[in-house]
């Protein structure tokens, strides 16, 4: 069975198991430390980075206020180079719209590219149920695959196990997929990647269709591009007869010059590499080569909603470099499951309430799952300002009330949360604009200090346990001065 991220605990439950496993802890210190000094070290080598930053945030924004022009001229040169367009406005929709073209197809089973848009809707779940097995191609997917297990990175999906713990999956559970591993086999890389490669090579021969998320569309020729370091990609892009791709309708930029820009972050900031090794490109079809049909499933699921939001659509920017997560020190103490959604770490807490709305725990937990300090807008290649946007959505979710929009569905969430928030602060400030009542209180604070509990009780208690009370002075400042004139007398 295929799983999803649906029903998971809000960030604080699921993080407060997470910390506990010292496994986890020490994968993900070691990853994310590897990756970072690599990354560094790539990025350093470019004296144009900071300006290449800017460019990649401007193309981004000017493409997103003429969204509805660029989706439309790259429906239309889609559609004129032999391909079809597929709108979907969430991701019932897509799973449909995928399930009816494969099943057209006659086939049983695709092969898949990595793709976080088809992750978000849960597709392999919804093929499952229509008796479709989707086989995922990309290593580490693979390896989250077989070992029923969910990813927690967006680019290393299997970040949180070891060598051996892989190693491990693949001698219980690559027979009940395909291929067997092979006899004896260790935890050396070159191993396992044969091992995974022996596996995989059947399917791509047998599958007649492929499904492919993509990480730009360019609009003025109807050509998509996915950029991946194993190769898999591009070979299930190349050999099946028949070629979905789901990608998530931000992904439009307007013309070939833009990519020059972002091909130069990307595999920089993401893998750091000076380009990727595969950079694939296809637009429609060709009788002399590639797939025969090919299908494209603009996603939205959300995303008009968070356009809709000035300061929250800057997270549609985001290239999914995952930059941001190895930087957190959240998400390397957390872990990536812990954030309930394919999009983990702080790109995770302020896209996944924005596309899910704060209707629920889970969502409503996220925009707090940060110590706001700043790392991850450090070295976002396009320069969202993660801690405004995770500021902006903690404010809405204090405020209550939110109406969001799915389809043409209203979903209304309940008002009044916080409760007890509102009341101290409305309490507060009522007392500060009432001075006489402001000193009594002070005074009664001072003559009962020896009465008060070191942690807040109730709801507060999870606050004051990391946190020491600061204890009251035996006299409030008043009274001080008043009779000190500030230490004068
Ligand atoms: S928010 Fe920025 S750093 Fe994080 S994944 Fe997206 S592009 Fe990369």
């Amino acid at each position: 069975m295929s799983r999803t991220h649906l029903g998971m605990p809000a960030f604080p439950r699921a993080a407060a198991v997470s910390t506990r496993d010292a496994t986890l802890r020490a994968n993900l210190r070691r990853a994310t430390g590897t990756i970072r000094a690599r990354r560094e070290a790539a990025v350093a080598e470019l004296t144009d980075w900071q300006q290449l930053r800017a460019a990649a945030a401007a193309v981004k924004d000017r493409t997103l206020r003429h969204l509805d022009r660029y989706l439309l001229q790259l429906e239309e040169n889609v559609t004129s180079a032999g391909g079809t367009v597929h709108w979907a406005a969430d991701a019932e929709e897509a799973n449909r719209i995928v399930t009816d073209l494969v099943r057209a197809t006659g086939e049983h089973e695709v092969v898949k590219v990595k793709s976080m848009a088809t992750q978000e809707i849960g597709l392999n779940a919804a093929l499952e149920r229509a008796g479709i097995r989707a086989y995922e191609t990309d290593l580490a997917e693979l390896i989250v695959q077989l070992g029923d297990d969910l990813p927690s990175h967006i680019l290393v999906p299997a970040i949180h196990r070891s060598r051996g713990q892989i190693r491990d999956i693949f001698r219980a559970h690559m027979a009940e997929w395909g291929r067997p591993a092979p006899d004896g086999l260790t935890d050396r890389p070159a191993d396992l990647a044969e091992a995974a490669r022996l596996h995989l090579r059947e399917k791509f021969l047998r599958c007649t269709v492929g499904i492919s998320g993509a990480n730009f569309m360019v609009a003025e020729t109807g050509t998509l591009v996915l950029v991946e370091s194993e190769g898999n990609g591009r070979m299930c892009l190349t050999l099946p007869r028949t070629l979905i791709s789901v990608v998530g309708i931000e992904k439009v930029v307007p013309a070939w010059q833009d990519l020059e820009v972002f091909l130069q972050l990307l595999p920089r900031s993401s893998t750091a590499e000076r380009m990727n090794p595969y950079t694939s490109m296809w637009t429609g079809t060709s009788d002399e080569d590639g797939p025969r049909a090919f299908h494209l499933v603009l996603l939205d699921n959300g995303r008009t909603d968070a356009l809709a939001d000035r300061t929250g659509r800057q997270a549609l920017r985001c290239i999914r470099c995952s930059a941001c997560l190895n930087v957190c020190p959240v998400y390397e103490r957390a872990g990536g499951h812990a954030y309930g959604s394919p999009y983990p770490g702080p790109i995770g807490a302020i896209l996944t309430p924005q596309l899910r709305g704060t209707a629920s725990p889970l969502e409503e937990s996220l925009p707090y799952a940060s110590t706001l300090c700043g790392a991850c807008y450090e070295v976002c290649p396009v320069a969202i300002d993660i801690p405004e946007v995770l500021l902006h959505l903690r404010e809405r979710v204090a405020e209550g009330g939110e109406v969001t929009l799915r389809g043409n569905r209203t979903v209304v969430r309940p008002a009044a949360r916080h409760r007890l928030e509102r009341a101290v602060a409305a309490t507060a400030g009522w007392t500060l604009d009432h001075p006489a009542v402001l000193r009594r209180a002070q005074r009664l604070l001072a003559r009962t200090r020896r009465l008060h509990p070191r942690r807040l009780p109730g709801p507060g208690r999870a606050w004051s346990d990391g946190r020491a009370l600061p204890p009251v002075p035996a006299e409030p400042f008043r009274d001080w001065w008043a009779r000190t004139r500030g230490g004068a007398s």
